[in-house]
């Protein structure tokens, strides 16, 4: 099987700034956020479409998004949330992932993932994704 993008972000051999890293799902920035603190939830091994996920694994990432998006709200101050998963149409990279996307009241979004930029500095990317981490609820 090829290996993608977010096999070489799990195995650290790609730059990513990792959020949660959890036997089942890991969770790391996006690296081209809607807004800064986009997230991005992932079963560890690898899973190209929606329909090939074992169950448990898909509950165990809607359970880590869940707490990704409350961890925005302590950690960002975000109003609330935006969760979504491309399955195979506009599926950027062919392993499963669930955007959690800080949102605030106003915050301008009007449509899906148009406003798209990049983290001024690592160093940006890496103190929000700590700040995130550190909010993360701990696996129930
Ligand atoms: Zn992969």
């Amino acid at each position: 099987m090829a290996e993608c993008i977010f096999d070489r972000i799990r195995d650290r051999r790609a730059a990513g700034h990792i959020v949660a890293d959890e036997p089942d799902v890991l969770a790391f920035l996006d690296s081209r956020p809607l807004f800064p603190g986009h997230t991005l939830v992932i079963p560890r091994r690898h899973v190209a479409h929606l329909a090939d996920l074992d169950d448990p694994i898909a509950a165990a990432i809607w359970e880590a998004g869940r707490r990704v998006a409350a961890a925005l709200r302590s950690a960002l101050g975000a109003d609330g949330a935006f969760l979504a998963l491309n399955d195979d149409v506009s599926q950027s990279v062919a392993h499963v992932h669930l955007h959690v996307v800080p949102r605030r009241h106003k915050d301008g979004l009007r449509g899906f993932f148009w406003p798209r930029s990049a983290y001024e500095s690592a160093a940006e990317a890496a103190s929000i994704a700590a700040s995130i981490s550190a909010a993360l609820a701990p696996r129930p």
